[in-house]
């Protein structure tokens, strides 16, 4: 007799995709994917969401439990596709919310087939040519920001923090050798990291998680375009190295996370040099690049402006070129974060760490004795180094699936074509008396802005705000009004007769500390066109006479 269980492993096997091809139930599978999705088709409509926006159920989540008995992929199709209700459809015209980015066909596909057959990146030997695909795109990205392949290494991790903190502890076993193997207790001393305030706030979790603590991050103010004072850091790491600590990291931001505030890598990389000659320190201290937003203009390095062959306007020329004054520095440093599901178009999580010098990554290598179930064979084999064991090939296949996608003229055309809508906006916005932007000297895709009610003379606003304690109350009274007009176009937008947008609390602090709230377009999707970005700044006028009118 055949035992219980068998009728239900035969049911169960069909679950699976076949081990060994067999065509009737392949096409199952591939028209089990194509019914999810014709299911999330379904969802969309001209709201920037999927579905509605209904009210997140926790407990009824805490009440789930497993169910007895097994379910079928009909079912488990509808429940998750249900799951999907209510979010931000990032590649939608009318979302401009945050630096996500709609994933390609290909990025997708990308995605897919290391979800199908799990090739695992702790070895070449358990994942063979994706290994080769991470090298392939750390080469190409190298060669990009003007890294000498030959000499540079990639891996990927798990996000733009996770770069940060490769970045962070190279820094950290050049400045404190062997701390890896003795703990931070056994030096005694702290180490700190430099980075700007505008600079992400990643930085504090690497500091907490590595050890160094949050304290021993130096926070250093930025200029009104949102970069480095360098000056400043130059006082600050001064002060680090006379009170005898040492520099695990300069961390330089290109392309910070609001404003796209680029930092001058170039005196940053300069100024490490003179302290370390100046101090005789016996360490060079690491210079981090956190390009995971800005890596992306690289391409327009080798761009001909003059001749503009992609015929961009003169206007979206001049920030393109604006950008790249400072991201074609990105070779000077140490290492840079680059990540694919920002300025990419890849599904999350795409992020590679690139270090300029290979040798720079043993510096994380474990003795093999200390892995005696692993790396019995192949020949390369990352999990010696890289700070999780088990990494997936999706991230790795969607970059590479982009980087052959679009080449350097598909990169181009789309930032292009997004920098050139966040172009039309800020000209919309400098073309009413009611509106101002905030980061006009920051050329990314992305816009802060406010908006201020009659009476007030937004030429002269912006600095009164910023500086004059004496008008504290006005800022904060104008803080609450860009707060009005934000929930007025989050509803209007909810209604299918907006833009998405989103708020920044604090876009900088006022001299007197007080935070200022911007608006904030974050335009990514490549669907964005004139008409949406005129919407925004109808939108912004009619919620100024709602709010005339005593209606908000
Ligand atoms: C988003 C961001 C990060 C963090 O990246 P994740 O991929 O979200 O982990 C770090 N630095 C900057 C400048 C960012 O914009």
């Amino acid at each position: 007799m055949t035992p219980a269980y068998r009728d239900l492993l035969a049911q169960i096997r069909e679950d699976f995709p076949q081990p060994v091809s067999d065509q009737v139930h392949d096409a199952y599978f591939v028209f089990s994917i194509l019914r999810a999705l014709d299911q999330v088709d379904a969802m969309k409509s001209k709201i920037p969401l999927l579905g509605k926006a209904q009210p997140l159920d926790y407990a009824g989540a805490r009440r789930c439990r497993l169910s007895d008995r097994p379910s079928s992929i009909e079912a488990v199709t509808r429940e998750l596709v249900g799951q999907l209700e209510g979010l931000p459809l990032w590649g939608h015209p009318r979302t401009q919310v945050n630096v996500v980015a709609p994933p390609s066909i290909s990025s997708i596909i990308g995605a897919l087939l290391p979800a199908i057959y799990n090739p695992n990146l702790v070895s070449d030997d358990t994942s063979r040519g994706i290994a080769v695909s991470e090298a392939r795109v750390a080469a190409i990205l190298s060669a990009l920001i003007g890294f000498d392949p030959e000499r540079s290494a990639g891996v990927f991790t798990f996000g733009g923090t996770g770069t940060n903190i490769y970045g962070v502890k190279i820094g950290l076993e050049k400045a404190w050798p062997g701390a890896m193997e003795d703990g931070l207790a056994a030096r005694g001393r702290p180490a700190v990291i430099l980075a700007s305030e505008q600079s992400h706030y990643s930085k504090l979790n690497v500091a907490g998680w590595l050890g160094l603590g949050e304290k021993n991050v130096i926070a250093v103010p930025t200029h009104l375009d949102n970069d480095i004072q360098v000056p400043r850091l130059e006082e600050e790491a001064r002060r680090a190295l006379k009170d005898g600590k040492r520099i695990a990291a300069f961390i330089a931001t290109l392309g910070t996370t609001d404003a796209f505030g680029i930092d001058d890598l170039e005196a940053m990389v300069s100024l490490r040099d003179r302290l370390a000659s100046e101090f005789q320190l016996d360490y060079q201290p690491h210079v981090h690049a956190d390009a995971v937003i800005g890596w992306a203009w690289s391409v327009f390095n080798d761009y001909d402006f003059e001749e503009n062959s992609l015929g961009f306007r003169p206007r979206t020329l001049r920030a393109l070129a604006g950008a790249c004054r400072r991201i074609s520095k990105l070779h000077l440093a140490d290492s840079a974060g680059i990540d694919f599901h920002k300025t990419g178009f890849a599904p999350y999580i795409s992020s590679l760490f690139l270090a300029r010098d290979s040798k720079d990554l043993d510096l994380l290598r474990r003795e093999r004795e200390k892995m005696p179930y692993l790396f019995q064979s192949g020949e390369y084999h990352p999990g010696t180094f890289t700070l999780e064991t088990t990494r997936g090939g999706g991230g790795i296949l969607a970059a590479l699936a982009n980087l052959l996608l679009l080449g350097k003229d598909g990169i181009r055309t789309l930032l292009g074509h997004l920098v050139e809508m966040a172009e039309v906006l800020r000209e919309h916005l400098e073309g009413h008396a009611a509106t101002t932007v905030m980061n006009g000297g920051n050329f990314g895709t992305v816009t802060l802005f406010r908006a201020y009610p009659d009476g007030v003379d937004t030429w002269t606003v912006k600095d009164r705000e910023r500086c004059d304690p004496g008008y504290r109350e006005q800022l904060l009274a104008h803080n609450e009004y860009n707060r009005k007009v934000f929930h007025y176009l989050h509803d209007q937008a909810m209604q299918g007769e907006g833009v998405l947008l989103s708020m920044t609390e604090c876009y900088r602090h006022t001299d007197y500390g007080e935070p200022i709230v911007a608006l904030k377009s974050f335009i990514l999707s490549p669907f964005v066109d004139e008409e949406h970005v005129a919407l925004i700044v109808e939108k912004v006028l009619e919620a100024r006479e709602k709010i005339k009118a005593g209606g908000l």
